[in-house]
C-alpha cells in the first residue's frame, strides 16, 4: 500500500515537472518572439539612423564646399585687349586699368574684346564668360572681306595715297610708327557728294590689308534700333577687335555725329547717347590697335567737331567729283570687261560733266543695255550716247524730287 502511494507520488510530482517545463518553454517562446519582434525595430531603427547619418554626411560636405566658396575671393570681370603667342593676355580692368597677366590652361582661345573672369590679386585669366555681347550684333552689320582692290578705283590717285599712308601703312608695318616714335591716326573721314567711290576707298583698304570689313549706316543705328544704338556701338567695337585686324566703316555718320542740339526730344537724346559712346570707343584704343575706323558723309557741315578732334577721326580726306580725266579713269574700269567697238572713250568722259563714278558706272550699264535691246553683242559710241543723255534725265528728274516729287 505504501508502495502504491510512492508511485502515485512520483507519477504526480513527473505531472507536474512537464506542466512546468511547458509553462516555461512556453515562456521562453514568447520571449523569443518579443525578442525577434524588438530585433526587427531596431533593425528599422539602425536602418533609419544609416540613412540619417548619409543625409547629415550630405549636408556636411555641401555646406562645407558652400563656406570654401564663399571663403575665396571674388573674381573680377575684364575686356581682352590683346593676345601674345606665349599665352598671355593685356586686359582692361572696368576701372581703366590695363594688365599683361597669365591665361589658364584650360582656356584654348582668347580674342581681343573677349570678357573673361580674373583672380584679384594675381589678375590670372581663368574663365571666358559670355555676357550675352558680340553674337547678336552680327545681324546689325555688314562683316565681310571685301574683293574690290585699288585697280578696280578710276582716279582718285592722291586719296588713295593718303588712305595708304594712314590705314594701310600702320596696319602693315606698325613697328615703323614705334621706331619713327610718331602716333598714326585711328581713323579717318572721308567726305564729299554721293558716289564718289568713298565706299569703295574703304573696302579697298580692307582687300590690301586682309582687314576684317566691318560696315554700319548711321542713320539705322539710331533710326531701326532705337534705344539700342550706344549698346550696339559698343558691341560693334567688341566685335571689330575680335575680328582684328579689322575695318569699321561707319557710311553717314553725320546721322550720329551732327552737331548736337541744346534742348532734346527723346530721339536726339537718343542720338546723343549714341555719339558720346562712338566717341569713348574712339578714345578707349590705341592707334596702333589693329582696328581703324573710316567714317564717311556727304555733310561734312553739319559734323560735331568733336568727331575730328586729335586723336580721334582727325585725318579728312575729300573725296570729290571726278574732273574729265577722272571720269575717264572711272569709265575705264568699268569698261574693261565690256565688248565695245569704235567708243571715243576720252570724248564721252567729257561730256559726263558733274557726273559722279557711281554715275559714270550706270552709263557703261544703261550702254550695254541699248546693245542687247537692238541684239547686238557689242556696244558702240551711240549706246553710250543715248545712255549719259538717261543717265542725266535721271538725275535731273531725283533733283527735282522725284517721279512723284
Ligand atoms: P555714298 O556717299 O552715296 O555712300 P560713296 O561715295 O560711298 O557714296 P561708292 O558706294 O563707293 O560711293 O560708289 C558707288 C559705286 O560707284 C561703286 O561701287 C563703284 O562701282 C562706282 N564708283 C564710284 N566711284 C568710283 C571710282 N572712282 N572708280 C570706280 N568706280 C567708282
Amino acid at each position: 500500500m505504501a508502495n502504491e502511494d510512492t508511485k502515485k507520488k512520483v507519477v504526480y510530482s513527473e505531472t507536474i515537472e512537464l506542466d512546468d517545463l511547458e509553462t516555461e518553454n512556453k515562456a521562453l517562446l514568447e520571449t523569443v518572439d518579443q525578442l525577434e519582434e524588438e530585433k526587427k525595430l531596431s533593425d528599422v531603427h539602425v536602418r533609419r539612423m544609416e540613412e540619417e547619418t548619409v543625409m547629415l554626411k550630405e549636408l556636411f560636405n555641401k555646406t562645407s564646399s558652400e563656406l570654401s566658396n564663399l571663403k575665396k575671393p571674388s573674381l573680377l570681370v575684364a575686356d581682352v585687349i590683346t593676345t601674345d603667342k606665349d599665352h598671355k593676355a593685356v586686359i582692361k580692368l572696368p576701372n581703366g586699368n590695363k594688365f599683361y597677366c597669365n591665361i589658364s590652361n584650360e582656356i584654348s582661345e582668347l580674342f581681343p574684346g573677349d570678357s573673361v573672369l580674373v583672380e584679384q590679386k594675381a589678375l590670372n585669366i581663368v574663365k571666358r564668360i559670355d555676357l550675352g555681347e558680340n553674337q547678336e550684333v552680327e545681324k546689325f552689320v555688314i562683316m565681310e572681306k571685301p574683293k574690290e582692290n585699288w585697280k578696280d578705283i578710276g582716279g582718285l590717285k592722291e586719296e588713295i595715297e593718303e588712305i595708304k599712308e594712314v590705314i594701310e601703312l600702320p596696319l602693315k608695318k606698325p613697328e615703323l610708327f614705334k621706331k619713327v616714335g610718331i602716333k598714326p591716326p585711328k581713323g579717318v573721314l572721308l567726305y564729299g557728294p554721293p558716289g564718289t567711290g568713298k565706299t569703295l576707298l574703304a573696302k579697298a583698304v580692307a582687300q590690301s590689308t586682309n582687314a576684317t570689313f566691318i560696315e554700319v549706316v548711321g542713320s539705322e543705328l539710331v533710326q531701326k534700333f532705337i534705344g539700342e544704338g550706344a549698346k550696339l556701338i559698343k558691341e560693334i567695337f567688341n566685335l571689330a577687335r575680335r575680328k582684328a585686324p579689322s575695318i569699321v566703316f561707319i557710311d553717314e555718320i553725320d546721322a550720329l555725329a551732327a552737331k548736337r542740339m541744346e534742348t532734346g526730344t527723346s530721339g536726339e537724346r537718343e542720338v546723343n547717347r549714341t555719339f558720346m559712346q562712338l566717341l569713348a570707343e574712339l578714345d578707349g584704343f590705341k592707334c596702333l590697335d589693329e582696328v581703324k575706323i573710316i567714317g564717311a558723309t556727304n555733310r561734312i557741315d553739319i559734323l560735331d567737331h568733336a568727331m575730328i578732334r586729335p586723336g580721334r577721326l582727325d585725318r579728312l580726306i575729300e573725296v570729290s567729283l571726278p574732273d574729265a580725266s577722272g571720269r575717264l579713269e572711272v569709265l575705264k574700269v568699268h569698261t574693261k570687261e565690256m565688248n565695245l567697238q569704235k567708243v571715243k572713250l576720252k570724248e564721252l568722259s567729257e561730256l559726263m560733266e558733274n557726273f559722279s563714278g557711281a554715275e559714270v558706272r550706270a552709263v557703261c550699264t544703261e550702254a550695254g543695255y541699248f546693245a542687247i535691246r537692238n541684239d547686238r553683242d557689242h556696244v558702240g559710241q551711240d549706246d553710250f550716247l543715248m545712255a549719259i543723255d538717261k543717265v542725266r534725265m535721271e538725275e535731273e528728274e531725283e533733283d527735282n524730287g522725284g517721279f512723284f516729287g
